[in-house]
């Protein structure tokens, strides 16, 4: 999770036209310690027996680009070669948060390949999975016999409604916020086996090694932009929005924001703002990379904000203790993250 040294931020990334969303994209995963740490020590590609397109080696020969070139900018030929053999048409404005998933999705299954057969556990053991993947729990409680239901979804990055709320602690507080489940809603017990009241609650069951929060800016139904300012800190404490209440601190630290301007969800430019490894804030403009301070970062109208676990960036006795959780295979979304060491 940490830089293993200080260097100032890496090279721009020209725009090969329309290409501002998956540029911006880049440049916030070439500054996500744990995966460009792995990209940076080619373990990937030393063992990849892909035929063919392999996302972990595009990104792997991306980062190494971005980050060893002496140029000022480079070209993202590579990345963009792949998107035109996708569905991603260029030249049309595309979503960031779909370019987001798809490339994380599409590092996923690079990991996976050759092992198909793998079960689901195993397939949450993968590089991609041990940095964004967490698991969120769904709770339905009974409210006439009381019984409780849980059931568990993976997640690679959490959309937030932004419609009710002015910061992602309130938007959060929203997405735990327990809803009543009644009249053409009403959960068919399977305990009781009526038709009741029920009460619904989300919360976070295990956390993701790096945090990435969506605020749901494009209203699908309207086709509009919610514009507004929505606040964000630098430091995030995820420990009240977890299933277990109560618990003790989660903190996050911000190293990326995602900006989208323009007003409508057609047009519009995006650039973001990244933390190097060098502790300093770059503004990242599509060939521009430009020194800024926090307070420029935490005043942007942000779309997507990335975070990383705080104790496991500084605390080394935190991470010798991760070191020694090798192995796990087994199901189980309550218990810690899998670390095999970065
Ligand atoms: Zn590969
Ligand atoms: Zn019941």
């Amino acid at each position: 999770m940490a830089w293993p040294q200080r260097q100032r931020a890496g090279a721009g990334l020209y725009n090969l036209g329309n290409t501002c969303f998956l540029n911006s994209v880049l440049q916030c995963l070439t500054y996500t310690p744990p995966l460009t740490n792995y990209l940076l020590s080619r373990e990937h590609s030393q063992s990849c027996c892909q035929q063919g397109f392999c996302m972990m080696c595009v990104m792997e020969a991306h980062v190494h680009k971005v980050l060893r070139s002496s140029a000022s900018a480079i070209q993202p030929r590579a990345v963009v070669s792949v998107l035109t053999r996708e569905h991603f048409e260029l030249g049309v404005q595309e979503d960031v948060h779909e370019f987001l998933c798809y490339t994380v999705d599409a590092m996923q299954r690079a990991c996976l390949s050759g092992s198909s057969h793998l079960d689901s556990s195993s397939q949450g053991t993968t590089i991609v999975q041990q940095i964004f993947g967490g698991f969120l729990r769904s709770r339905v409680t009974c409210l006439s016999c009381k019984a409780v239901s849980d059931t568990y979804e993976a997640f690679l990055n959490i959309p937030l409604d932004i419609k009710a709320a002015s910061s992602v602690t309130g938007a959060l507080e929203d997405f735990v916020k327990p809803e009543q489940l009644d009249g053409e809603n009403g959960y068919k017990c399977s305990k009781c086996e009526q038709l009741a009241t029920a009460s619904k609650s989300l919360t976070i069951h295990r956390s993701s090694n790096v945090l990435t929060v969506c605020l749901k800016r494009f209203d699908a139904f309207s086709g509009r932009k919610i514009s507004k300012v929505v606040k964000y800190p630098e430091y995030l404490d995820l420990g009240a929005y977890m299933s277990q209440a109560g618990g003790e601190p989660l903190l996050y630290s911000l190293y990326a924001v995602l900006v989208h301007e323009g007003s409508g969800c057609q047009a519009g430019h995006y650039y973001c703002f990244v933390k190097a490894s060098n502790g300093q804030w770059y503004k990242m403009n599509d060939a521009s990379v430009g020194l800024c301070d926090i307070k420029t970062v935490l005043r942007q109208r942000a779309y997507l904000l990335f975070y990383a676990r705080e104790e496991l960036l500084d605390r080394r006795v935190g991470n010798r203790k991760l070191l020694s959780m090798t192995g796990t295979t087994q199901f189980d979304p309550g218990g810690p993250t899998p670390w095999y060491g970065l």
